[in-house]
């Protein structure tokens, strides 16, 4: 004999029809069930009307959720208005999701602050955000999760990560700066395109951007000299208005790593050789007139290892760095709080 049902039932069974006709999507948060297994896990049916409405079984009273928006928007919604809005008639389903949403993202946002605080690896490791970002991504890279094998893999891959991250972002490559800072001089930056930029909704909200670098063809001061051009260039990004920039350099070539200091030549060896800090200017050592950085911050370079030769590193430059105050709109909480609710 067939056993009694129980909630597990439900997703292939009585919420079936429902969550199919939302596009398996949380009525509330977005949360895609088509995009991941476990998404659609979490996935379950909330009832819009309370129990001694007659209409509460119907199925356009019933619509796809997540868990915990479901049982979120129950923590406020009672003792609110809702007998008011229902009053002799019954509102039209539309108007009872958006009536329930901001109770739903008050609760939202009450435990995106904790789950920043307290559980975020990156919190738990005692990393910053983007050091969170690197090393979890690093620790895929270094048990074969994801391949990385040059320079565009790197963008590509991390990319993907970020906006698994990151759902409610946007997470864009070579975006120009003009697309972010359309009123700055084209002089004030050493670059024009960022290989990755993140957002919430338009490019006023910048979050953070990434500069990354996987040399494979030696040449180590040449491109221990970009390094350097990259990270001035994250201190006008973060001048500009960006809270946080960050390079990550990817090398399984030692020559980037360790060796001879060669301080006759260039402090460029002792910079990503021997964790010199790096900081003013810096000369480009094939001795080009043009060639010459400036770097306001200072910078120690630390390799972690991912797996057998591959190496990671991470300079992070945030408004600290330049000496400049964070200013209250920029700060990372405020930005993350609002973007933890935006449904859509
Ligand atoms: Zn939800």
């Amino acid at each position: 004999m067939a056993k009694k049902s129980n909630s597990g039932t439900s997703l292939m069974g009585y919420s079936k029809e429902i969550l199919k006709r939302d596009g398996y999507r949380c009525r509330y948060c977005g949360l895609d069930g088509s995009l991941s297994f476990s998404n659609w896990l979490s996935l379950c049916r909330d009832h819009l009307l309370e129990k001694k409405n007659s209409q509460r079984a119907k199925k356009e009273y019933i619509v796809a959720s997540c868990q915990f928006c479901n049982g979120a928007n129950n923590r406020h919604f009672e003792r609110s208005g809702y007998k008011a809005l229902v009053g002799q008639e019954t509102p039209t389903p539309e108007k009872l999701v958006d009536f329930r949403k901001p109770f739903v993202e008050e609760t939202r946002k009450e435990y995106f602050a904790f789950w920043e605080a307290n559980v975020r690896a990156s919190a738990r490791l005692g990393l910053s955000e983007i050091g969170g970002v690197a090393a979890s991504f690093a620790e895929l890279v270094g048990r074969n999760a994801v391949e990385v094998y040059n320079e565009f893999s790197l963008q590509h891959e991390l990319g993907i990560f970020i906006r698994a991250m990151y759902p409610n972002r946007k997470v864009q490559f070579e975006r120009n700066v003009s697309f972010f800072f359309p009123d700055a001089p084209k002089n004030s930056f050493t670059k024009r395109e960022m290989d990755v930029a993140v957002f919430s909704d338009d490019p006023t909200n910048p979050l953070f951007s990434l500069e990354l670098k996987f040399p494979r063809n030696g040449q180590h001061p040449e491109q221990m000299f970009s390094f350097c051009k990259d990270i001035a260039f994250l201190e006008e990004l973060v001048r500009a208005g960006f809270p946080r920039a960050a390079l990550l350099i990817f090398a399984d070539d030692p020559g980037f790593y360790e060796g001879n200091l060669n301080e006759d030549s260039s402090p460029l060896y002792g910079f990503f050789r021997h964790e010199r800090p790096i900081h003013g200017e810096i000369q480009k050592p094939t001795g080009e007139k043009d060639g010459m950085v400036t770097i306001q911050g200072e910078y120690t370079v630390k390799w972690q290892t991912i797996k057998g030769p591959l190496k990671y590193a991470l300079v992070e430059v945030d408004r600290t760095s330049l000496g400049l105050a964070e200013p209250g709109d920029l700060a990372p909480a405020s930005g993350e709080g609002k973007g933890a609710t935006d449904g859509n």
